[in-house]
């Protein structure tokens, strides 16, 4: 069991403004109706690697234990494979609050910095605002660089293959008009820093 499961947590560790801020972002409106059944955490093929389990992670997030659930590896470990939120008997949107809380991790600079999946997540956004169009080759050679170069490495032959085989591309496209992404991005911002506050 790892200290963040044996942790006693006092009503001074909310923070009561956190669930709000949840519930206002998309597809997490439903948490309040969790009750507690588990099926979530029972359904997930990798809770056992999780610090919290799904269960948990919504039991604390609708009680404003920010720390605890932005500090968790739950969220990155997360595969996103909807799978809880298919079998909830509440129809909660437990995928879409691991989204959230990814987000909300960033947005606090709190996410694990070599940990491959939020390196992966923002080298996305930073390629897709740049270009509108997303490189598979560029986007793994460039978050393997950030998180784990060692591990770029070793996969090295598979990727020459992928490239012989023209599975992988060096090619870098970009959109016509990617002011008009531009704009659609900047009003998204513009509502999560809104939230955000
Ligand atoms: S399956 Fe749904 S209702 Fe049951 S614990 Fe998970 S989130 Fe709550
Ligand atoms: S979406 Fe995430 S939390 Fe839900 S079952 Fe899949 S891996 Fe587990």
């Amino acid at each position: 069991m790892s200290s963040i499961q044996r942790q006693i947590r006092f009503e001074s560790d909310r923070d009561p403004g956190f669930a709000d801020e949840i519930r206002a972002m998309p597809g997490c409106e439903l948490i309040d109706r969790c009750i507690q059944c588990a099926t979530c955490s029972g359904v997930c093929p990798v809770s056992t690697y999780m610090e919290l389990t799904p269960r948990r992670i919504i039991e604390l997030t609708r009680n404003g234990f920010k720390q605890d659930v932005l500090n968790a590896n739950t969220i990155w470990i997360c595969t996103s494979c909807y799978e809880c939120q298919v079998e909830c008997p509440k129809e909660i949107g437990i995928t879409d609050v691991m989204y959230a809380l990814k987000t909300k991790a960033i947005q606090a600079g709190v996410e694990p910095k070599h940990l491959g999946p939020p390196v992966l997540f923002k080298e996305f956004y930073n390629m897709v605002r740049k270009t509108g169009r997303m490189s598979e080759t560029q986007l793994a050679v460039r978050s393997f660089i950030k998180s784990n170069p060692m591990q770029m490495w070793g996969m090295k032959w598979l990727g020459l293959r992928l490239l012989k085989t023209g599975r992988f591309s060096v090619k870098l496209e970009h959109m016509p008009k990617p002011s008009v992404l531009h704009t659609a991005l900047d009003h998204a911002d513009r509502i999560d820093g809104r939230r955000a506050k």
